[in-house]
């Protein structure tokens, strides 16, 4: 008995060994998607090129789709290749589990190398939220965030990381694990960056009262082609060819609703019937939204979509320059914000998610302060922080332990982990900003161009030249490298008299923490407060001397636009004279 079990757990070992579900990166997708909405369906055909990422040579690939998906065919070089379905547990999929094919190929495939697939499958795709109800997660709010499904009425299905509608090749992702989910996540969009997704779907409808459309922020095709042979029972075509290509850090979506667009739309708004008031919102935001990013971006030429959700508290989520977002209640603050998001995605295609999304997230703040002032839009920032705060703090720890730098972080330039593309990034767009000026900043963003940013250093080489100014150690502590976040202080306060009896201070801020700052400082007295900003280097003191023009009571340093560990150490009292 034992001599079994040891023999089983050495075949599994082996086998586990043998099988490295993620050396291949998937390339290329062409494939066919046939919807049928009454019947939930889903059946795709198509072709595949995997490339092997790993240092050794793979026979065996692990490819992935929903568990609600069933393998048809697998074929290489025209001839059927062996392969095994079994279910694989992994909260990558809405289901919590895949359907995967363990292929072995006609041949190994070395590193670098690549082969191609052909392949098929189907399903049916409906509403599931069992990886969030089997963590605790009550259904009722469980259905607002894991809303993919396909429907008779409404359609929307997300990609990778919420139905696996087409093939990936990922390690088991689990929710209950801390990050273990959005680590396995980041990897497999990490991978596939560079890839291309081409998908052409048909869909056939019977009803005609308001034919529906098929979105997917990237569309091209014809709606609504009779194709039936007979009159009494009409059926309608339609075929949309949709191309991701690269795949960046968007989630590929496609979305069919019997939509309807309000006439004066400029853009593509798609909403259902009953929300007419808060589609006249997103059409009224459109114009000053476009005056604000054609003046900071450059000129928009592109096209941007928002769709309606049928359950109005569906979570919002966006898909390259596709928004989907419920119009059922009229926010009109909102709708500028994430207009200009998705314009700003529109203007400025880029390969790197901490300038694309980064600078989506600023443009937000800056449009705030347009409206609201600064002290709103570092309102609006903060709501950022405590996305990044807690991670960036361990990284701080790890730091002054001397641990070895390389193996904490996320440096920002490579990063695939949203808190740090969009919350962390934000900031340190808006620093820039504060740094070197809204000319500065616009001028090295209207030379930005997506396909020149081969080198890590373009986006510091634009800034420094339009801003005439050094700032390779922010850079380095804030894009190249994750080294924490600052700590700022007033460590002395020297009032003193200067010539002709003008009240002068010299003050000294200290810099507790690993990554250094320009931060701005407040002294405040009666009658009014004097502002100056302060270049604090990692672990280091700066001192400037400011005139002031009243009686000083109190230094305050950092008004939030500089994201800090500690918040707590930040206001300074100045004894009366
Ligand atoms: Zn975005």
């Amino acid at each position: 008995m034992r001599f079994l079990c040891v023999c089983v757990l050495c075949g599994w070992s082996l086998f586990a060994a043998a099988l490295d579900r993620e050396a291949f990166t998937i390339t290329k997708y062409d494939l066919e998607i046939r919807l049928e909405p009454e019947q939930q369906r889903l059946g795709a055909r198509g072709k595949i090129t995997l490339r092997n990422d790993s240092a050794e040579p793979q026979k065996v690939v692990a490819l992935q789709i929903s568990s609600s998906l069933n393998w048809r065919a697998i074929r290489a070089g025209g001839k059927t290749v062996q392969f095994v379905s079994q279910p694989y547990t992994s909260d990558i999929d809405h289901t919590g589990s895949l359907s995967e094919a363990i292929v072995t190929l006609p041949d190994a495939i070395n590193p670098k190398d690549s082969v191609e697939l052909e392949i098929g499958y189907e399903g049916v795709i409906p509403l599931d939220m069992t990886r969030l109800t089997r963590v605790g997660v009550p259904p009722e709010i469980a259905r607002h965030t894991s809303w993919d499904h396909i429907g008779a009425s409404f359609t929307a299905v997300r990609g990778a990381g919420y139905v696996a509608w087409y093939p990936i090749a990922t390690a088991s992702a689990d929710f209950s694990e801390g990050n273990s989910l959005f680590e396995v996540v980041d990897r497999w969009k990490a991978r596939e960056a560079e890839s291309e997704l081409k998908v052409q779907f048909t869909y056939v409808e019977t009803r005609v009262d308001v034919l529906p459309s098929l979105l997917c922020g990237v569309e091209h095709g014809y709606r609504g082609r009779n194709v039936s042979s007979n009159v009494k029972a009409i059926r309608w075509e339609s075929a949309m060819s949709c191309l991701w290509s690269p795949l960046g850090t968007v989630t590929p979506t496609f979305v069919i609703g019997r939509y309807v667009s309000p006439k004066q739309a400029q853009f593509g708004l798609h909403s259902f019937p009953g929300h007419e008031a808060g589609a006249t919102t997103y059409s009224n935001a459109y114009d000053p939204a476009t005056k604000f990013v054609t003046d900071w971006f450059g000129w928009y030429s592109g096209t941007v979509e928002v769709a309606d959700f049928a359950d109005p508290n569906s979570a919002p989520f966006e898909s390259g320059t596709l928004l989907m977002a419920s119009m059922a209640a009229e926010d009109s603050k909102l709708a500028g914000i994430n207009l200009v998001h998705e314009l700003v995605h529109s203007v400025l295609p880029s390969p790197r998610p901490w300038v694309y999304e980064g600078l989506a997230h600023f443009a937000e703040a800056m449009y705030r302060q347009q409206q609201g002032g600064r002290q709103a839009a570092l309102d609006f920032l903060g709501l950022h922080r405590a996305a990044f705060l807690d991670s960036e703090k361990e990284v701080s720890a790890a730091l002054q332990k001397n641990a070895v730098e390389k193996s904490v972080g996320q440096p920002l330039a490579t990063t695939f982990d949203e808190t740090y593309y969009r919350s962390k990034a934000a900031y340190v767009w808006w620093m820039l900003c504060d740094m070197v000026g809204d000319d500065a900043l616009k001028q090295a963003i209207r030379k930005y161009r997506g396909t020149d940013d081969k080198d890590p250093k373009y986006v510091e080489g634009l800034i420094e030249t339009a801003a005439k100014r050094d700032l390779g150690w922010f850079f380095d502590d804030w894009v190249y490298h994750d080294r924490g976040l600052p700590d700022l202080r007033v460590q002395s306060v020297h009032p003193w008299k200067g010539d002709n009896g003008v009240q002068m201070l010299t003050v000294t801020l200290e810099n507790l923490g690993p990554a250094g700052a320009e931060v701005p400082f407040t002294i405040r007295c009666e009658g009014s407060d004097v502002t100056r900003r302060l270049e604090v280097r990692a672990k280091s003191t700066a001192t400037t001397r400011v005139e002031v023009p009243c009686a000083p009571l109190e230094i305050v340093v950092n008004d939030g636009s500089v994201p800090e560990s500690d918040l707590t150490n930040n206001s300074y009292k100045i004894a009366p004279q």
